[in-house]
């Protein structure tokens, strides 16, 4: 699936310059090459230093700038590694993992050798790659240039690696692609595979609990993906589905192929298959031409909608695509101001879904341990983070837990046990 690439920030001393070398010479083997540019790397390690004054505030405030551009790659159907090292990470481990919770690994002075292991498996939850690049030309994207055209894995490949993650310990598996739903993978029949076929062989893997799938494209959800979701249980009920406008005249514009209406159709039909399902999507908001028409019908559709999570972002153009020459770009300040409103709605709605899951009980996977002793931290249906207090054991499985309390990000919950949820 093509090279990887690799971005090292190496602050300090000669001893780190030293190892940002080596981690590179390790790495390597995996394929992974060199990268000047963060935005698009497959791997990030901030190798960093204690010696320098106000260290780890530099080493915290890179991490939130790292933040956005995780996700973003995310949202695009790619997996970005953000990795710690050196003498900071050695210091602040724990305080690096609670503050920025999305560091995947913390790696000590000089262990580089260990970079290798800890990059390939994948913990509990683990991402596969079934498809790669993108035939939708959304005029503001670079993916269908840089990926190239659509290409699915073969089912059978993908089923093996699947099972080899269930065997090295993943319970929870989603499947990333730039346009995952427009999966056509070939079969083991000879036949063709869409996705909602291939989350069904999945979830004959014993010891999978869970699956999810990102990116979607909503032209792209078809009866059989629906089905999957009404009928397949280890399928998570919550979706990633981007819809960048709420406007027709700029969904036109942005090549995107559906109207508005048709995006409330796609999200109606996942509602009536699987009424507990919540949504995610994208925004770009200052797309060239948009009036404050079209960016109030963005706010109606959000409304009408109600989302559980969302990612949105002013308009930037990207070299080469077409929206980059269109007439009508907007001025920065209207995106800030435009970005400032969608966002305070969509936290919001954020904070309103995750206030009323309060009182409820729902399965959580644990995946690690907790920033305080005894307790543990995992993922609700609807990746919200969700920690209680409860023994080593229950790592890797999935529990009932009733959440009692919302913080900004995360939930605290208390753990249900056999005889309370008999009573
Ligand atoms: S569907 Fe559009 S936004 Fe998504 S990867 Fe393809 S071209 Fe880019």
């Amino acid at each position: 699936m093509g090279k990887k690439k690799l971005y090292i920030k190496t602050y300090g001393c000669q001893m780190n310059v030293y190892d940002g070398a080596r981690m590179a010479d390790v790495l390597a083997p995996l394929g992974y090459a060199p990268t000047a540019a963060p935005e698009d790397a497959d791997m990030i390690i901030l190798n960093t230093c204690h010696i320098r004054e106000k260290a780890a505030e530099k080493v915290f405030s890179e991490l939130g700038r790292l933040r956005p551009l995780k996700a973003r790659r995310q949202h695009e159907g790619a997996r970005m590694i953000v990795a710690v090292a050196g003498c900071v990470a050695q210091a602040e481990g724990a305080e690096i993992l609670a503050r920025a919770p999305f560091v995947d690994i913390v790696l000590g002075p000089q262990t580089y050798h260990r970079l290798p292991e800890t990059a390939a498996p994948q913990g509990v939850s683990a991402f596969l790659s079934v498809q790669e690049g993108c035939d939708k030309f959304c005029t503001f994207c670079v993916v269908p240039y840089t990926r190239g055209a659509e290409a699915s894995r073969p089912v059978a490949a993908i089923i093996a690696e699947a099972r080899r993650l269930v065997a090295q310990g993943a319970r929870e598996i989603t499947l990333l692609g730039q346009n995952v739903n427009a999966f056509r993978g070939a079969g083991p029949d000879g036949g063709v595979s869409g996705l909602g076929r291939l989350i069904r062989a999945l979830a004959e893997i014993e010891g999978l609990l869970r699956l999810r799938y990102t990116t979607s494209h909503p032209l792209d959800v078809d009866d059989e993906l629906v089905a999957a979701h009404r009928e397949v249980a280890t399928l998570m009920p919550f979706l990633h589905l981007p819809v960048q406008s709420g406007s027709d005249r700029v969904l036109q514009a942005m090549n995107r192929r559906h109207g508005a209406d048709d995006y409330r159709r796609i999200v109606e039909r996942l509602r009536r298959a699987r009424p507990d399902i919540a949504f995610s999507s994208d925004f770009i908001v200052g797309f060239p031409g948009e009036s404050d028409a079209d960016f109030a019908e963005t706010l109606a559709l959000v409304r009408e909608i109600g989302y559980a999570q969302a990612f949105s972002f002013k308009y930037s153009p990207r070299p080469g695509t077409p929206a980059a020459t269109m007439a009508g770009q907007i001025p920065d300040a209207v995106k800030a101001e435009r970005l400032a409103e969608l966002q305070a709605l969509l936290g919001e709605q954020q904070q309103a879904f995750n206030a009323a899951s309060i009182g409820r009980t729902l399965p959580v996977l644990f995946e690690k341990r907790g920033r305080r002793p005894g307790q543990l931290v995992g993922r609700s249906p609807y990746l919200q983070a969700v920690h209680a207090a409860a023994p080593d054991r229950l790592l890797r499985s999935l529990v009932s837990v009733r959440l009692v309390a919302a913080m900004p990000n995360s939930l605290a919950g208390e753990v249900v046990t056999k005889d309370e949820a008999a009573a």
